[in-house]
């Protein structure tokens, strides 16, 4: 549907990202239809693979789709940590309620599965934004796309990542560049391999690498280091990896790269937003938000971005579905501020915090130059301070409450 078209929608979602299809897939269980707007033609599983932490499993299970991954990873008990410059070997145990690294593409697939084919729209990317009162405090979010579309919609749900549109139109402050970039990629061994069911970390100064099985032949490899943006073709930054950034390293890991699927090779720059900005800041304005990270955009170091996506999108349909069960089953347009002020209450203090824990563990880890951040990581960080940090792992964002099927006002 292209051109000057108008149609209204209850909830529009923009971005088929993690937060998008799971936000959609919790309006769905409240018996709320959402219109997913996605730029893409398909659906994109950039970056490959992503480790999810119990509080991603306990939001998948509240979304229903838990089950559909668990069958296929097995979860991840314990791993190590190498420091390259010294050789000492730390070992790193993980939450044993379950910890598992899963394609991209099977966690999308399982979200978008569970969604009706035409709620989700590809090739539409969002260009502006405008909100139209409509009196009594109510207002109708219009969505203009690039093609020239325009769709109004009572709730807009900005999902589109780290340079979101919506976050934009919001007053967000823009997200910044921690100075660290990072590579992803899946490894094949079409004979299969032999390594055990743990995550293999490498330290040293200003880089942190590791690899992880994600079945019998397969693995998820990352490098974090300091620095811009790697460009080029995925040839030719697997070679930087070999010969530039990772030649110190044993070949346990240099084999493990050598074995890239270079179709799924990804370079990035890590981006976050202050934690103070995503305190202060306006995640929401009448029936317009934000979420996962066009909300609350944080480095890698805790693997939470997705999971930390998966519980907005949890805590969101909650606080609709609340209202919609306090309407007796009616999606009431004028209730629809106040449920999203709720959402972005409950959410606020979380994001900035895992933004904080994240950043401090990607400082600490990637142990810069001096002297005392790398006695801090080798001697206090995987002892003390990690089991801290992921604690910020161990949290059940609650479920989302049974709604019987009602029709719109
Ligand atoms: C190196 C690295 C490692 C990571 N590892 C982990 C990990 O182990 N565990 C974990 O939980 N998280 C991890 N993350 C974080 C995680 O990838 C993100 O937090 C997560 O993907 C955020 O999902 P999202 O849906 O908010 O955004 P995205 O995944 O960015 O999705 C946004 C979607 O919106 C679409 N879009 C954007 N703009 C528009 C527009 N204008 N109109 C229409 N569509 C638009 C995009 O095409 C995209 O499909 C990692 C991130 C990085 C960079």
């Amino acid at each position: 549907m292209k051109g000057e078209m108008e149609t209204m929608e209850d909830v529009v979602i923009v971005g088929a990202g993690i937060a998008g299809l799971a936000t959609a897939v919790a309006l769905k269980r409240v018996g709320v239809r959402a219109l997913v707007l996605e730029r893409s033609q398909r659906i994109r599983a950039t970056g490959a693979a992503l480790t999810l932490f119990p509080n991603a499993w306990l939001a998948l299970d509240a979304l229903g789709v838990s089950h559909k991954l668990t069958r296929s990873y097995d979860p991840l008990l314990k791993g190590s940590v190498t420091n390259i410059n010294t050789g000492d070997v730390q070992q790193v145990l993980f939450p044993e309620q379950g910890t598992r690294t899963v394609h991209r593409k099977a966690l999308l697939e399982a979200l978008a599965e569970e969604l009706p084919s035409d709620s989700i729209r590809f090739s539409s990317k969002l260009a502006a934004i405008e909100s139209q009162e409509q009196g009594g405090g109510a207002s109708i979010a219009v969505v203009h796309l690039e093609d020239g579309t325009t769709i109004k919609s009572k709730v807009l749900i900005g999902c589109d990542g780290v340079h979101s549109v919506v976050a934009r139109w919001l007053g967000l402050a823009k997200p910044i560049h921690s100075g660290r970039s990072a590579v992803r990629s899946l490894a094949f061994f079409p004979q299969g391999h032999r390594f055990k069911q743990e995550v293999q970390q490498f330290v040293d100064q200003d880089k942190r690498a590791a690899f992880v099985p994600l079945n019998d032949r397969e693995f998820f490899w990352f490098l974090a280091c300091k620095g811009e943006n790697m460009t080029g073709e995925p040839e030719q930054i697997q070679r930087e990896v070999l010969e530039k950034y990772a030649d110190n390293f044993p070949s346990i890991y240099l084999d493990v790269v050598r074995h890239t699927d270079l179709s799924t090779i990804t370079w990035a720059p890590l981006m976050f937003r202050h934690p103070w900005r995503i305190i202060f800041g306006n995640l929401n304005k009448g029936n317009i938000t934000v979420a996962g990270d066009a909300m609350h955009p944080m480095t890698p170091d805790l693997g939470q971005g997705g999971g930390s996506s998966l519980e907005d999108a949890v805590v969101l349909g909650r606080h609709i579905g609340n209202s919609v069960i306090k309407n007796g089953g009616l999606f009431v347009q004028g209730d629809m501020a106040k449920a999203i002020d709720d959402y972005v209450k409950e959410r606020r203090w979380r994001g900035a915090s895992l933004v904080t824990g994240s950043y401090l563990s990607g400082w600490i880890q990637q142990g810069g130059a001096k002297w005392w951040v790398r006695f801090l990581r080798d001697r206090l960080f995987y002892k003390y301070i990690f089991g801290f940090l992921a604690g910020l792992s161990q949290y059940n964002c609650g479920n989302l409450p049974a709604v019987s099927s009602g029709k719109e006002d």
